[in-house]
This record gives structure tokens, sequence and C-alpha cells, in this order.
């Protein structure tokens, strides 16, 4: 063979490469949307077949837990959809409201004591149209919960998000440690994390000291007066 024929012969096959590659990818894709829609009939099929299967339990709804919505109503938040037994009451259902409150990443500290009420649906009149529960043992349904009530709490619960809202020395022990701080606006170094990011938001805060052991209760955030949150000083 001729050396001036090679990049011909090379260009021959890479053409050739390239139309089988295309023919195969093509037999593939093809191959696969067939399979997509045979699943997909499967899948359709077996949804009848379970639909048709529980209409026969249809006289059974008794056993199908009562979806209800917890609003916790100072602060605003709402646990949608939880799905209670019809033999549940407060006494079970206030533990799975703690642990789907933790599941969204605001763990109660302490319920205090709350109070709970039953209103028929969430509106603007909820606390109008709520009667308060004081039967604990109770199953809540036996108290006139039905699908999509609100169980509405009120009281002052206190949740870990809030209880970190502190100065560092509002619960100060010896040998607590912090990351203290400085803030230029207000010219004061010692500031406590919490006090850095509550009372001195929106300012230049900048990193003072990490991970210190005061030998005092010391943020001079809360020294100075400037404290916003809950410190030494509003603290007895
Ligand atoms: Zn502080
Ligand atoms: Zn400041
Ligand atoms: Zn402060």
């Amino acid at each position: 063979m001729k050396k001036e024929n090679q990049p011909k012969k090379l260009e021959e096959v890479k053409l050739r490469h390239e139309a089988k590659k295309k023919k195969l990818q093509f037999e593939c894709d093809s191959k696969v949307k067939q399979l997509e829609e045979t699943f997909n009939q499967s899948v359709d099929l077996m949804i009848k077949a379970y639909e048709d299967y529980l209409k026969g339990f249809a006289p059974m709804k008794e056993i199908i837990p009562v979806v209800i919505n917890v609003s916790i109503l100072p602060k605003g938040i709402r646990v949608t959809n939880l799905a209670v037994s019809r033999t549940d009451s407060l006494e079970n259902i206030q533990p799975m409201i703690t642990r789907r409150l933790a599941e969204m990443g605001e763990p109660i500290s302490n319920w205090g004591s709350p109070v709970f009420s039953l209103s028929p649906k969430n509106s603007e009149k909820m606390e109008e149209t709520s009667k308060i529960i004081d039967n604990f043992t109770l199953p809540l349904v036996q108290l006139g919960a039905e699908q999509g009530f609100e169980l509405i709490i009120t009281g002052s619960i206190l949740f870990e998000s809030e209880k970190k809202k502190m100065c560092f020395t509002a619960d100060y022990k010896e040998g607590n440690s912090v990351d203290y701080f400085s803030c230029k606006e207000c010219k004061i170094n010692w500031i406590c994390k919490n006090c850095s990011l509550s009372c001195h938001s929106g300012h230049t805060i900048v990193e003072h000291i990490k991970n210190h052991k005061p030998s005092w209760n010391c943020c001079y955030c809360a020294k100075r007066k400037k404290c916003i949150l809950p410190n030494r000083n509003t603290i007895k």
C-alpha cells in the first residue's frame, strides 16, 4: 500500500465506524423506549388492580388513620399530614409531634405546659372555632377529630433554636468556652458568638478569639448594654 493512500483509508474506516455506531445507538434507544412503555403499562395495570382491591375494603374505613395538621401558633410552625390512628390520644400524639419537629430541624427543648385545641380546618378564624382539649387519654377521634382537622397548640414552648439565641452570659458556667468576635461599628471586642449574630447582625464582624474559656462571665455586648438577647443582666 502506498503511503499517501493511508489518510484516505483511515477516513473511510472512521466513516464506517460512525455509521455503525449511529445504527447501534438507534437500535438501543428504540429498545429502551419499548421497555419503558411496557413498564409503564405494567405499573398502570398494577395500580388499577390495587385500587379495585382496596375498593373491596371500603367499609373498613374505621381503621384508616385520620390525617391532621398541627399548628404551633406562637411560633408559626406547622406539622402537616400527621397520621393519627383512631385509638391515639394526646398522650400518644404529643411524642409524635416531638419527633416530627425534630425531623423538620426544629427540635423542642421544653414543652412547658401546652394547651391543645381542635379546629375543623386551618382558617383565619381558627382560634374562634377551636375547642380546647382537656382530656389527654381519650382518643382524639372520640374528641371529634376528622380528616384534615387542625390541632392547635399554644403555650410557651421552647425550641432548641430559641434556646441557642441567648448571650453566652445568660447561662454561663465556669469552664464554658465560646468564640469571641469584634464589631467594627460598635467598636467592641469580646462579643460572644450569638450576640455577634443577633445583636450585631448587619454590622462588620471579625473573629476575635476562637474557642476561648474566659475566666469570668464575659461578653462585652452585654457589658456595654448593647445586648438584645437574654443575658446576665436580664436573667436573674
Ligand atoms: Zn453575648
Ligand atoms: Zn455592633
Ligand atoms: Zn448581645
